[in-house]
């Protein structure tokens, strides 16, 4: 069989880069390679996110370009994948009528299917029903050997049922439905024997994860992973603070592979926001569990999603924000402007904020972050931290090498990446570094990332 080339653009967040990666593995059964250019590919698949209006013109604007790719090379196929083509269906052949297949959030598995389909008959293909059976055993998804990398992802679950009133997922993804923990375990061991060293556990909320199914619970699930030999560490996003439970919590002083780190995103400061945001936990609620997190680890590090100019946010909410990341000192956060998504109810909602306010808004917000960073990063010169080395470092892959240096990087449990220098002598053997865990002393410190210096482990 000829070999053919795709062209993956992953847009959005980790979940389409399990898809992406999902849909890879597929097509490497049937004869494709991956190319890192559209004008070289035979395939073109584009997955897509649909959580902000800025994500969605991106999808538009790479379809356009994709009109002009096709005129050249009429074979071309093109694919849009996830989140996009969920929401808008059939209506994206009308607009973009270069597209071959849109399949939605549930038809990864279909993928090969549905182009043989479409190259036997040559008609444009809507794939966007959404199923409500469990996901895929592990074979499908395991990892091809010798594919992988150090950090690997799993997802554990699909589908959101918390309605929060500015999101698109519940619509887009579906209802929430956990996959069979042997088959997330089955995976997770698959991509070990690959090479794989560090895993994140993937869901829009891990914390119910089996519970509507009465199965192992998420701490359950994560003392099994925590068991499998060769993994070095866990990592999972991301966790609804109303569901954050105190067996969830209690986990990071008992499970050794877990990561000194945890995603809990607060999305506002403010009680009547929340409310209205239908986030179902309080301000209070949420600092109280943020001090039990500090019990359990003193100094686990934790991030968090903020959205300014929800609807009605006023400046006194908009404070309360400020001030309850003065409290908490985030140690990194994402944030954003409020983008209404017509599914998502809060499109309705009265009250909307001028987009000037909310680029103040997230401008001050950002200063701020970029102070607690400063404060925290302060502390860490002269530290030594355990840090997994994931590769050369961005600078040496940039710049051109410094004679007898070579520059590698890493993270530490709590997510901070870390560079540091070692001698590139003969002896020194990439492959063998990568996935290793190092001691590194921090030197310096910058918005984000550290430098160090590796120190010689007493043993
Ligand atoms: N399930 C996760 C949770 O509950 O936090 C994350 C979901 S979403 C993929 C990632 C982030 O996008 C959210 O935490 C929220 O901050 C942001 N987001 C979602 N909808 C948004 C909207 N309409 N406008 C701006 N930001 C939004
Ligand atoms: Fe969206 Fe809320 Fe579900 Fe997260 S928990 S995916 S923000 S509806």
């Amino acid at each position: 069989m000829k070999t053919k080339k795709v062209y993956i653009n992953t847009i959005g967040c980790q979940m389409n880069v399990y898809d992406s990666g999902r849909m890879q593995r597929l097509l490497s059964d049937e004869n494709y390679i991956s190319t890192s250019l559209p004008e070289n590919a035979d395939l073109v698949i584009v997955n897509t996110c649909a959580i902000r209006e800025k994500a969605v013109q991106k999808v538009h604007s790479f379809l356009g370009r994709m009109k002009a790719l096709k005129k050249k090379n009429p074979d071309l196929h093109v694919v849009v994948a996830g989140c996009v083509a969920q929401q808008e269906g059939a209506r994206l052949i009308e607009r973009f009528p270069q597209v071959n297949i849109v399949m939605g959030t549930h038809a990864v598995d279909q993928l090969p299917d549905l182009l043989r389909r479409v190259q036997r008959d040559g008609n444009p293909i809507v794939e966007i029903a959404l199923t409500e059976t469990i996901l895929e055993k592990p074979a499908k998804t395991a990892a091809v050997p010798g594919e992988a990398g150090v950090n690997g992802f799993v997802t554990i679950m699909r589908g959101c049922d918390n309605y929060c009133t500015y999101c698109v997922v519940p619509y887009v993804r579906g209802r929430e439905v956990s996959r069979e923990p042997g088959a997330v375990i089955a995976e997770i061991e698959a991509m070990v024997r690959s090479g794989v060293k560090e895993i994140t556990l993937l869901g829009q909320n891990v914390n119910s994860y089996g519970v509507k199914e009465g199965m192992t619970s998420f701490p359950e699930l994560l003392a099994k992973a925590n068991d499998i030999n060769g993994l070095l560490r866990i990592r999972f996003v991301t966790s609804h603070p109303k569901d954050l439970s105190d067996q969830l919590i209690a986990s990071f002083g008992t499970l050794k592979k877990l990561c000194n780190h945890i995603h809990l995103p607060i999305q506002s400061g403010a009680n009547p926001v929340l409310k209205r945001m239908n986030r179902k936990y309080t301000r209070e609620s949420y600092l109280e569990k943020i001090a039990k997190l500090r019990s359990v680890s003193k100094d686990i590090a934790i991030s968090t999603d903020l959205i300014v100019g929800f609807p009605g946010e006023t400046d006194a909410d908009f404070n309360d924000t400020l001030d309850l990341m003065k409290t908490v000192q985030f140690d990194s956060l994402f944030a954003f402007e409020y983008s209404d998504r017509p599914e998502a109810p809060a499109a309705r909602f009265s009250d909307k904020i001028p987009s000037d306010v909310k680029y103040n808004r997230l401008q001050a917000l950002l200063d701020l972050q970029k102070n607690i960073i400063a404060a925290n990063h302060a502390q860490l010169p002269g530290q030594v931290f355990p840090v997994l080395i994931e590769g050369e470092s961005k600078n040496q892959q940039k710049k051109p090498a410094i004679p007898g240096i070579i520059e590698l990087m890493g993270r530490t449990s709590e997510n901070r990446i870390v560079n540091f220098a070692v001698p590139a002598d003969s002896s020194l053997d990439m492959n063998a570094l990568k996935g290793q865990i190092v001691h590194i002393r921090i030197e310096k410190t910058f918005l984000n990332s550290l430098q160090g210096v590796l120190v010689p482990v007493k043993h």
